[in-house]
């Protein structure tokens, strides 16, 4: 799934993983993970998260192949915000063409959705600290306020998900992503 932050990714990403029991990967959610567990992989990816650019990638690459590498994606999956540029598309064809047994993707979707809606969505969203489940305080807002309705941990506020790193994270989709 390709598209905008804030276009609708993610939460499209977890109901089509649900539905076809295939695994959602989400790279920002695999970053935030690293972030939090504070690993090399987290400390390389920090400043790029934190500035609303892209993380290297080298970086970004590396760590998607690993997780490819994995059991849980045999039967399919869903990539959520990779690739997020002409390097890692690329990367992908070759990942996928190296894979045993050969792999290729169905579908590629591009979720579309304008800018002024984005920027309400994401100044309204909250995720969820443990599983990423996203609400929006306004439109899907949880059962219990500020409690995760799948897993019951606390939600917060996304880092990047301020005012001027959400325009620095629009521009770089423009520029980097959207070619
Ligand atoms: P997301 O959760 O998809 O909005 O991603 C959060 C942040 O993680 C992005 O703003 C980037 O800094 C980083 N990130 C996620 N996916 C990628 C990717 N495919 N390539 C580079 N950086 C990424």
């Amino acid at each position: 799934l390709l598209g905008a932050p804030g276009a609708g990714k993610g939460t499209i990403a977890q109901q089509l993983g649900s539905r076809y029991r295939v695994p959602w990967i989400s790279t920002g959610e695999l970053f935030r993970s690293h972030l939090a567990n504070q690993t090399e992989l987290g400390r390389l990816a920090s400043a790029s998260m934190a500035a609303g650019g892209l993380v290297p990638d080298d970086v970004t690459c590396a760590m998607i192949a690993d997780r490819l590498d994995r059991p849980d994606v045999r039967q399919g999956f869903i990539l959520d915000g990779f690739p997020r540029t002409c390097v890692q598309a690329d990367a992908l064809t070759g990942l996928l063409a190296a894979s045993s047994p050969g792999r290729c993707l169905d579908q590629a979707i591009v979720v579309k959705c304008p800018d002024c809606l984005i920027i309400d969505r994401l100044r309204s969203r909250r995720v969820c600290s443990s599983c990423g489940r996203s609400f929006n305080m306004v439109t899907r807002p949880p059962r219990e306020p500020g409690i995760c309705d799948a897993c019951s941990s606390p939600l917060i506020r996304r880092a990047d998900d301020q005012p001027d790193i959400i325009a620095a994270r629009l521009a770089t989709y423009r520029e980097q992503t959207a070619p």
